[in-house]
């Protein structure tokens, strides 16, 4: 069987301009993807209209929570930010990653190598765009937080949960 090589599907990632390969330079300035086509049928205890989100969240975080976006890379303030504290949905305001887990992937989404409680941040497997992927989601309101990669860069867990900024909240350690 021909291997494809391992540069070669980075590039079309990087193309594509969507959550996968962890690339440290250089990155797609027309993000627009959006991870569509996907219903997810699990009833969530947080439920709104869409109008109701739209309100509720604004045009991008809605195109991202509830579309299942992505946010343009190394846009979010929380991609560089070290503080010490939780990270919350935006949606409903569930707990969902702490910043001890928080770590430099260098993809320009915010990263971290474990969720707080896996009863928090729901997996889902996503093909979409020709990729396995596992989209991951807030289990309180279904909303749409980014993807998680089993690729060895967050330590020590070898996982890399990409997460988009627009979909979360910070609550600052008192
Ligand atoms: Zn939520």
């Amino acid at each position: 069987m021909k291997q494809v090589k391992p540069w070669t599907l980075t590039l079309f990632i990087a193309l594509l301009g969507v959550q996968g390969a962890c690339v440290s330079q250089g990155t797609s300035s027309t993000n627009e993807a959006q991870d569509t086509g996907r219903k997810d049928t699990m009833t969530y205890k947080i439920q709104k209209t869409e109008e109701e989100w739209r309100q509720l969240l604004g045009d991008e975080a809605y195109r991202v929570l509830r579309l299942k976006g992505t946010e343009r890379p190394f846009t979010s303030e929380f991609e560089t930010q070290w503080e010490a504290g939780t990270y919350v949905c935006n949606g409903c305001g569930q707990e969902l990653f702490s910043s001890e887990t928080k770590f430099d992937a260098g993809c320009g989404w915010p990263s971290f190598y474990q969720s707080m409680d896996k009863s928090k941040v729901k997996e889902i497997p996503d093909l979409s765009h020709g990729m396995n992927r596992v989209e991951v989601v807030c289990s309180g309101c279904g909303g749409h937080l980014g993807h998680v990669f089993n690729d060895g860069y967050g330590q020590p867990t070898g996982l890399r949960y990409c997460i988009n900024g627009v979909s979360l909240g910070f609550v600052k350690k008192p």
